[in-house]
């Protein structure tokens, strides 16, 4: 008998009104491994990500979504966020009007807290170089670095990331993907989609392929990059 997986995904079925998007996908995540989560545009990735989350929509109509040994499937989003995920959400919806450091006190003004401020200016000196400067005038890189800082100062147990490299020039996804190898040292747990799907590949311990809302491969990351046909087919790299 094996223990149960830390976050465990079992049979969900999501909708956005009468559309059916997610179609019974199963997987697990092991602690404090990155699991890339690819697949082609529209082929359900996000609405994975905001089933996890416990988001209002998708409606989530069956199945159960475990992390560490607390029951996800029946929590609202903020009871989620309080058992430990982070969502950074794809538009990374930074708070305007307030600087970074704001953005970040913000995050951490109910328990339980994560991150210190120093600890974050630290994986980022970026954001310490510009703690006073209003988050939303920021590049769009150093936006998805504070998106990511703003969800560690929570203190969670798994990130959820949609799509942060995108749009971003390759020396800032370089550095981006040094800070989350850093994140993942510290033992926290990441699902990552992307459609850079080689960078993704390259970080990630495994991966999860979903082509129209169904689980195609389940398996090692390394290998996907190795299969010619399975990358053809899905991802189109
Ligand atoms: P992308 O890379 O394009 O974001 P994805 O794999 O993340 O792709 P999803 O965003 O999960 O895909 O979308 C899956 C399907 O659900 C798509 O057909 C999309 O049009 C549909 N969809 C997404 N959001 C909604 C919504 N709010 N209402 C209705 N349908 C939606």
């Amino acid at each position: 008998e094996t223990a149960p997986a830390f976050l465990s995904v079992w049979d969900i079925h999501a909708y956005y009104g009468e559309s059916y998007i997610v179609q019974g996908i199963s997987f697990n995540v092991h602690e404090g491994e990155i699991l890339a989560l690819l697949g082609r545009n529209g082929a359900g990735k996000t609405t994975t990500l905001r089933a996890i989350a416990r988001l209002a929509s998708p409606q989530v109509h069956k199945g159960e979504i475990w992390l560490d040994h607390q029951p996800l499937h029946r929590m609202q989003s903020y009871e989620a966020s309080i058992a430990g995920l982070g969502l950074v959400p794809e538009d990374r919806r930074i708070i305007s009007g307030l600087t970074v450091e704001e953005n970040l006190q913000l995050a951490q003004i109910a328990p339980p807290i994560g991150w210190s401020l120093d600890r974050l200016y630290e994986l980022f000196p970026r954001l310490g170089e510009r703690r006073k400067q209003e988050g939303t005038t920021l590049s769009g890189g150093e936006q998805q670095m504070l998106a990511i800082a703003r969800a560690l100062a929570r203190d969670i147990k798994v990130l959820l990331l949609d799509e942060p490299y995108e749009g971003l020039a390759p020396v800032i996804v370089d550095e981006i993907e040094k800070t989350l190898r850093i994140i993942k040292e510290q033992g926290i747990t990441t699902i990552l989609v992307e459609q850079n799907a080689v960078r993704a590949l390259q970080l990630a311990d495994r991966a999860v392929i979903l082509d129209t809302g169904s689980i195609v491969y389940d398996g090692s990351a390394a290998e996907v990059l190795e299969n010619e046909s399975l990358r053809a087919e899905y991802l189109a790299i």
